[in-house]
């Protein structure tokens, strides 16, 4: 089964528009006249997102812009209403938005995020035909402790609870171990392939071999130019979500070619 990889830049709480515009205007140099077989997503602030559509979605931007995605960090599990702070699936819609991360292990820790209000968000994303990029992943001592399957069983099972097999085949999972999140270590190749592998088991148990063939999940966790190509060459890993080594577009650019075949 070929799965074309994505390569997702998360750059959380950082780049405003104007450090947006200088990132993409020298990211779109560098990639002038080359094609990956991979597809390539730019997750910024909420603030940004206007000034990225306008970047890489007006009739003026190039080619190469068109070919990029555009993914919010996260939505509001509501429609509308008095929700301060919070964003819909529909205003993200007008900012050309396609993606959405959804789980990240700082909205778990940091912003309380349960599995459930996850899953509420997987739900709306999808009503409003935005592909939840569902992040995953265990905690160092959940590892050592020996709860690794059991940890990522659960976090899927109630993620995707009552998510059909037509959303899951528009859904990403990032398996994204949290002892590697910005800390500079990386999982082993093989250590990341055993996860996948077991993500992909599971998702075979609850859909099905063929969604489980089909869906792509992404390893993210401390992903660099360095290390993208041995991890991508692991059967079951389909791209990365990247944090700090996507805030500079060589980097981003040096992942991404490294981790995918030229077209
Ligand atoms: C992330 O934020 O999802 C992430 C993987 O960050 P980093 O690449 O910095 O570890």
């Amino acid at each position: 089964m070929s799965r074309k990889p994505i390569f997702a830049a998360n750059w959380k709480m950082h780049k405003g528009p104007s450090e947006t515009e200088d990132f993409v205007k020298s990211f779109l140099s560098k990639t002038q006249g080359k094609t990956f077989h991979a597809e390539i997503v730019i997750a910024p602030p909420f603030a940004s997102l206007a000034r990225l559509a306008e970047l890489l979605h007006t009739a003026s931007a190039g080619q190469n812009a068109h070919a990029i995605q555009i993914a919010a960090q996260n939505c509001s599990e509501y429609d509308a209403g008095a929700y301060t702070g919070e964003v819909s699936v529909l205003m993200l819609r007008e900012f050309y938005v396609h993606y959405v991360i959804l789980g990240h292990s700082e909205r778990r820790s940091i912003f309380g995020e349960t599995d459930k209000t996850i899953n509420a968000k997987i739900h709306k994303a999808r009503e409003a035909n935005l592909k939840p990029i569902f992040c995953i992943g265990e905690t160092l001592a959940e590892r050592e402790g020996g709860n690794l399957e059991t940890v990522l069983r659960t976090q899927i099972t109630e993620g995707l609870r009552d998510v059909s097999e037509k959303d899951l085949a528009e859904t990403v999972i990032a398996y994204e171990p949290v002892w590697a999140i910005g800390t500079g270590v990386t999982a082993t190749a093989e250590q990341a392939q055993d996860a996948h592998a077991f993500v992909r088991s599971v998702i075979a148990e609850l859909y099905g071999a063929e969604p489980a063939a089909k869906i792509r999940i992404q390893y993210g966790g401390s992903v660099k130019p360095g290390n993208a190509a041995e991890l991508m060459a692991c059967p079951d890993i389909d791209g990365a979500l990247i944090g700090g080594a996507a805030l500079e577009p060589q980097s981003f650019l040096e992942i991404i070619a490294n981790g995918s075949a030229t077209e």
